[in-house]
């Protein structure tokens, strides 16, 4: 039990054995923070939340843009043995609402900027502001009360995330402590971890891509670096920092490509939330930029396979392998696991995957099989134990009896110079039972009817977009496409064809 109240409480282990290294770099305020200073903030603001009630196995709920304040609290909820919930500062009020309700939050701390909102989502939930003067964060005027350090297991649930919801109502996911422990040390024995890393993230923390590096660089001991989400202004932050590792989307990764260059202190780039288009590997490689292409999910706590730092563009196309104890299956539409090379969908196996989702019994037995949790996505394992990651099962469009890829569609239409990205779906058809039809986002640009020659030169003609949009592609926050988004606007440029 004492090992493991230790174990619990990661920032005061680690402020207890380097005090001194540098744990916090806030880009847009200058300020950095040892983990001496982070950790005197953190018992204060938990000595705070004490005060307020906040105690053991609560639900503290979280709407705060990625800053020291945020970090602050996801340390203190820790410390006071909450679970934390964060929420992404961009949902407007009728989403946060039921998202608050679904949670069960027992309290829902908010800053100035977010605080409007808070008050009008929350319902019957308390709501507490904390307010960042300089480096200190104070909750109104309570005077801290003393709390005792909670005990816990590795079982105890540490977060409860919501899924980016690309595929429908975004699931709220429980990740216990040996989730994220497991998370954090197989992503080390990947990546590599040296005492002078500093790991820079632009990412929100209500995803899990954005709060892996706070819990992880807090167990390295190493510097977490917070950045802009503006291209240009991270660019430019990266260039100053000379971070060691960043965590990227592919989407933002490729804009940061486009205006320049990546500082050479990185030692990797981690990129992962969405597919990683080939091409943006590729260019990766020939300007020596270390990316890491990795697949993973709430669920998994984020990594499930991750390229080696230099190994991606030698393996085009692949995530790398399994990461340390991740089991993948690859299983048939039985449930059956298929030999190695077969696609069909994965499954995965290991100490970072969910218990499940929360207060949902049905939703949980529903996403395990024998060999683990059903991901909903395509993909196959090759001979080396590199892993392939298809669509998504969902998204396999049949039309008229055939099944088609929509990636094989998209990579066919990326390929048509000017064309700088493109989504791909299937629209209900009573004659085909589906039709393909594609969103396509331009540099300057172009018509229907290139598009059409430049597909019927590569696909077979029931793979051919019947129904083509033009326009940008709507995303989620982890950059994935929001294929709901795209599916209405394709729908309304079919009404307006067909009319
Ligand atoms: P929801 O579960 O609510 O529909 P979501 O699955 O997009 O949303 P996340 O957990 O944020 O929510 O995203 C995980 C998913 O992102 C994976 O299941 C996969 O479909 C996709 N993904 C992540 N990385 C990759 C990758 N490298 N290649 C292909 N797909 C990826
Ligand atoms: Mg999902």
């Amino acid at each position: 039990r004492i090992l493991l109240r230790q174990v619990r409480d990661w920032l005061g282990h680690r402020s207890r054995v380097t005090p001194d290294a540098a744990a916090l770099v806030d880009t847009a305020s200058g300020a950095s923070l040892t983990f001496a200073d982070l950790d005197a903030e953190v018992e204060a603001l938990a000595g705070r939340l004490a005060a307020e009630g906040v105690c053991v196995d609560d639900h503290v709920g979280m709407l705060l843009d990625a800053s020291p304040t945020a970090v602050t609290v996801v340390h203190a909820a820790m410390r006071v043995g909450g679970v934390l919930v964060p929420l992404s500062t961009r949902l407007t009020t009728a989403e946060l609402e039921p998202r608050i309700e679904r949670a069960d939050l027992d309290v829902l701390v908010c800053e100035a900027g977010t605080e409007a909102r808070a008050l009008d989502a929350a319902g019957d939930v308390r709501v507490v502001s904390v307010d960042a003067d300089g480096e200190a964060a104070a909750i109104g005027a309570t005077d801290p009360q003393p709390f005792d350090l909670p005990e816990w297991d590795a079982d105890d649930p540490l977060a409860m995330l919501y899924t980016s919801g690309t595929t429908g109502a975004p699931k709220l996911v429980v990740l216990t402590v040996m989730n994220v422990l497991s998370s954090a040390s197989a992503s080390a024995f990947r990546l590599g971890t040296l005492p002078d890393d500093r790991w820079a993230s632009p990412l929100s923390m209500s995803s899990m891509g954005g709060l892996a590096p706070l819990y992880r660089t807090t167990l390295y001991g190493t510097a977490l670096v917070l950045c802009p989400t503006d291209p240009d202004d991270l660019l430019e932050a990266l260039g100053d920092q000379r971070p060691t590792g960043v965590s990227l989307v592919p989407t933002l990764l490729a804009r940061l490509l486009e205006e320049g260059d990546l500082p050479d202190s990185l030692r990797f780039v981690l990129l992962g939330g969405a597919p990683a288009p080939d091409d943006l590997v590729r260019e990766c490689g020939e300007r020596g930029v270390p990316v890491c292409p990795t697949y993973g999910m709430t669920e998994t706590a984020s990594q499930v396979a991750t390229a080696r730092p230099g190994e991606a563009p030698a393996h085009v196309g692949t995530v790398g392998r399994p990461l340390l104890f991740t089991e993948v299956t690859v299983v048939d539409d039985h449930g059956d696991p298929l030999p190695r090379g077969h696609g069909g969908e994965l499954v995965v196996a290991g100490p970072t995957v969910t218990a499940g989702y929360y207060d949902d019994p049905a939703a949980t037995a529903e996403a395990f099989c024998p060999h683990g949790l059903l991901t909903g996505d395509v993909g196959r394992v090759d001979a080396e134990g590199r892993l392939w990651v298809g669509d998504r099962k969902a998204d396999r469009i049949i039309t008229g009896g055939q099944n088609v890829d929509p990636n094989e569609v998209v990579a066919a239409l990326r390929s048509l110079e000017g064309v700088r990205d493109a989504a791909v779906v299937g629209l209900p058809d009573e004659e085909w039972g589906e039709r393909v039809a594609a969103l396509v986002e331009t540099e300057n640009g172009l018509d229907e009817s290139s598009v059409e020659a430049h597909c019927r030169e590569r696909l077979a003609g029931y793979k051919l977009p019947r129904v083509v949009g033009f326009g940008p592609l709507p995303r989620t926050e982890s950059g994935t496409v929001d294929r709901a988004a795209v599916r209405e606007r394709l729908e309304a440029v079919r009404a307006t064809t067909d009319s």
